[in-house]
């Protein structure tokens, strides 16, 4: 089964080179936006550097035979490969690595301490069905330090099928000091025959000594065409569904999977009662029971996800305020059936602050990512849009 990877033409092109000069780095580090296929694109490396047809065939042991001359014997030379393909997709091990089940693959990914073998297990299936949505079932999960030392243990070893051993190293940002030390006197002698590939949203989160002993390989966020068109013919989306999802997806595949598995409709609205719950400060225990029930009924991934419909909101909101003389107003806006609530929002408080309301989205976006607790996240971010919405108390 061959890896599909969304785009990212050139990254693929230049490992493609490197593998065809046989310059292959030991060690790489994929950085890029969420949602980019850092993740894919690393399973993909991994095909390509055991992949059977890149190596050359196993030569039958020949006869000694004696050369008077000592001139050196012609090697068998592989037949290139077909195509531009990093990997031929159905060898052997090609095969088993799509599946996780490559004997000299090890794939590290944050998780809790107490995380069971099951749900590891859960986690790597999860890879294996769809590397662009990994499941992520711990609350701020690291990379743990026994994890890189039973790493370094295993690299020590020789591989099972003698190619070596590839070892992924997944959201390697995700890391802690110890962790990234004991990472990085693995990376400062690497064992021969080993494949690095470490992910990372940002190169800010991890140490610079380990950046500089990886050769960095940078993923571009997706586009909406190209977000647009897989949803369609890939998963067999409606043009119209397709086209939304896409928009609200932001260059990021995760997220359209994501949201591929939700009722829209439904978020939305959610999103909308939740702004307006902001100007109900008149009425405390109402907010609070609201921020109760919202914390109650959905996990930080929903909420997440109800922010950034709030976030495309007030985007809009500002989009048709900025542009609200011109007829291009409602092509620019992403909830364009919304239009007329929009409008109404403009009018009802000409104060409002919709730059100061969308950085206060984005940070709130972020506590969740950082694991703050939700409550208190939505808690004080109703407080501040309400602050930010210029109206009359
Ligand atoms: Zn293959």
């Amino acid at each position: 089964m061959m890896i599909e990877i969304i785009a990212q033409e050139s990254a693929q092109e230049f490992l493609r080179r490197a593998r065809q000069n046989e310059r292959v780095a030991h060690a790489y580090l994929f950085h890029g936006p969420e949602g980019a296929g850092k993740e894919a694109l690393a399973l993909l490396a991994t095909q390509s550097f055991f992949c059977e047809k890149w190596h050359a065939p196993i030569a039958a042991p020949q006869a000694a035979t004696i050369s008077l001359f000592d001139e050196p014997v012609a090697q068998p030379v592989a037949a290139p490969m077909a195509g531009t393909a990093l990997a031929c997709g159905s060898c052997s091990a090609c095969r088993r690595i799509a599946e996780m089940t490559h004997p000299d693959v090890r794939v590290i990914f944050p998780r809790t301490a107490s995380a069971g073998e099951d749900e590891r297990t859960e986690v790597l299936r999860s890879l294996a069905s769809n590397p662009y949505r990994r499941l992520k079932p711990w609350e701020n999960p690291t990379i743990l330090i026994d994890d890189i030392r039973t790493l370094k243990r295993e690299l020590g070893m020789t591989s099972y099928e003698g190619h070596g051993i590839a070892a992924l190293i997944l959201e390697a940002d995700r890391m802690k000091a110890e962790a990234a030390n004991a990472l990085l006197k693995i990376l400062e002698e690497p064992p021969a025959q080993t494949l690095m590939i470490l992910t990372a949203t940002s190169l800010d989160g991890i140490l610079p000594t380990i950046v500089s002993r990886c050769q960095p390989v940078r993923l571009l966020i997706l586009t909406r065409a190209q977000i647009n068109a897989t949803l369609q013919n890939k998963y067999g989306v409606s043009a119209e569904r397709a086209q939304f999802i896409a928009k609200l997806a932001n260059g990021n595949f995760r997220r359209a999977l994501d949201l591929l598995d939700n009722d829209v409709d439904t978020r939305r609205q959610q999103a909308v009662a939740f702004l307006r719950m902001a100007f109900r400060f008149n009425k405390p225990v109402e907010q609070m029971d609201f921020l109760n029930a919202l914390v109650r009924e959905h996990d930080r991934r929903e909420l997440r996800q109800l922010l950034e419909f709030c976030l495309l909101w007030v985007r809009d909101g500002y989009v048709l305020k900025a542009m609200s003389a011109s007829p291009l107003a409602v092509a620019a806006i992403i909830n364009t059936d919304q239009e007329r609530q929009l409008a109404d929002l403009i009018k009802n408080l000409p104060e409002f602050d919709f730059p100061g309301v969308i950085v206060e989205l984005e940070f709130s976006i972020e506590c969740l990512d950082r694991y703050v607790q939700p409550w208190l996240v939505l808690m004080v971010l109703l407080h501040r849009i309400q602050q930010l919405s210029g109206s009359r108390k």
